[in-house]
């Protein structure tokens, strides 16, 4: 490729990603797996880290240039405990899928046994099956058996659940690992219940909070590691409003094993800039988090109530629509018929939200392509500042969309407008960059 043509195509790249923050700045993103962090979190995620190695844990590195980096890493590890009143903190991971599977390393051998949510359930493609490519099947070789689950309530059905184990146990199907946690999680999982047949058999107890970390952490869902989990993983960008990444928490017992499934089981150098932009949104979730999560979870509420007064099927109506940040909405019956039409409609009025499989989806046959349902959250909004008339707005949106037939590019202008108002993140120490500034350092 000629110079000029390299250059060409240089420049087309931060064409197309200013062009993105354009689009942020005036939607409406409802992503559940999604937030938006703080200026502070996206200042050390430029730091002179991104450049450096850190093999190992602080101390006990194998490259030199270290110092800085170590303090960081221990000061992000302490703030990390302290948030999830853990023993242990590990902030290495560089993903969700890598914190499980580095318990998994720690936790299991190939050939054990994991129970776990099957995907039309909410659980995550990191637990599935070999034969669905799932990193727990694919890649540390368990075999999985799936949690009962109840449609109703949306979530694990626990006494058909106990049944089900008991029986397995009988039949010399021992469960080595429970992995709790889903990826549409509205209800509290039932941790208890588990952790004690877990001990009665000889397993551990993983709880994947990818989703509702920011929740757990500030005491606004429920607390995994008190319930009897033996550890906790999770994602540091969803709930948890920090940079993307991973992370684990544990009893000071299981620290040793732990850290080396992290390293050097599964990550050499662990993105350092990351670990540091996770201390700085542990530090903000420490002083700001308890409000925050607190917002997230009435928005959520709101949101349900006011979609289902438009005339939406939100689902778990009968116990307030969802305790997280997520709803389930079934769209079946509404006149564009399935989760990736109301998807695709929505985003061309610039609010983004994902298409999801029902529990029941699959026994209808539907498939992920043209699924019943589509999945909302109130993280990224909330960060933002919205509130409960804000929900109610949006819900009105919803409405004119999907039910009135409006032309989507109409609804597009007033969705810019509705956005000007809340170009700032809340809950942080500092604000002074706007939300999705787009920064120029070239
Ligand atoms: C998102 C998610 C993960 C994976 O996290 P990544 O950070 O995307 O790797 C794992 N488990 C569950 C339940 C999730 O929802």
């Amino acid at each position: 490729m000629k110079t000029s043509e390299a250059r060409s195509k240089y420049k087309r790249l931060f064409e197309l990603m200013e062009k993105h923050h354009t689009m942020m700045r005036e939607a409406i993103p409802l992503i559940a797996s999604e937030n938006i962090h703080s200026p502070a979190v996206k200042e050390a995620m430029i730091v002179d880290f991104s450049d450096r190695y850190a093999e190992g844990w602080p101390g006990e590195r194998v490259y030199a240039g270290c110092q800085f980096i170590d303090q960081v890493e221990l000061l992000a590890n302490e703030l990390t405990e302290k948030l999830f009143r853990a023993e242990f903190a590990d902030t290495r991971p560089i993903s969700g899928v890598l914190a499980n599977l580095s318990v998994l390393t720690a936790f299991t051998e190939p050939g054990d046994r994991m129970m776990c949510l099957s995907i039309p359930t909410g659980g995550h493609i990191s637990s599935a099956k070999h034969k669905l490519w799932g990193t727990a099947g694919r890649v540390r070789g368990l075999k999985i058996q799936y949690f009962k689950y109840d449609d109703q309530e949306l979530n694990i059905d626990i006494d058909a659940t106990l049944r089900r184990i008991r029986r397995l146990e009988k039949s010399g199907k021992h469960i080595d690992i429970y992995m709790l946690g889903a990826s549409v999680f509205p209800f509290p999982h039932p941790v208890k219940e588990i952790a004690e047949i877990a001990d009665e058999f000889g397993a551990y107890v993983n709880f994947d909070a990818a989703h509702v970390a920011g929740l757990v952490a500030t005491d606004n869902f429920q607390d995994p590691l008190r319930e009897g989990a033996d550890s906790m993983t999770f994602s540091t960008h969803k709930t948890l409003p920090g940079p993307q990444g991973g992370c684990i928490v544990s009893h000071a017992k299981f620290a040793e094993r732990l850290k080396k499934g992290v390293f050097p089981a599964l990550h050499s150098n662990h993105h350092l800039h990351h670990m540091a932009a996770k201390g700085v949104v542990m530090a903000e979730m420490l002083a700001f988090g308890k409000e925050y999560g607190k917002q997230i979870v009435a928005n959520a509420q709101a949101l349900g109530q006011a979609l289902s007064e438009v005339g939406f099927k939100v689902l778990a109506e009968h116990k307030g629509f969802t305790k997280s940040h997520v709803l389930l909405i079934e769209v079946a019956d509404t006149p564009l018929r399935n989760g990736r039409a109301v998807e695709e409609k929505l985003e061309k009025a610039n609010i983004i939200i994902n298409r999801n499989l029902l529990p029941w989806d699959k026994r209808m046959g539907r498939d992920y392509v043209r699924p019943g349902g589509i999945r909302l959250g109130t993280s990224e909004v909330t960060r933002l500042g919205m509130g409960k008339d804000e929900m109610a707005a949006i819900a009105k949106f919803f409405k004119r969309l999907v039910f009135d037939g409006e032309a989507p590019s109409k609804i597009a202008r007033e969705v810019k407008e509705f956005r000007q108002g809340y170009q700032k993140v809340h809950y942080a120490f500092d604000t002074a960059r706007d939300a999705y500034e787009y920064v120029r350092l070239r």
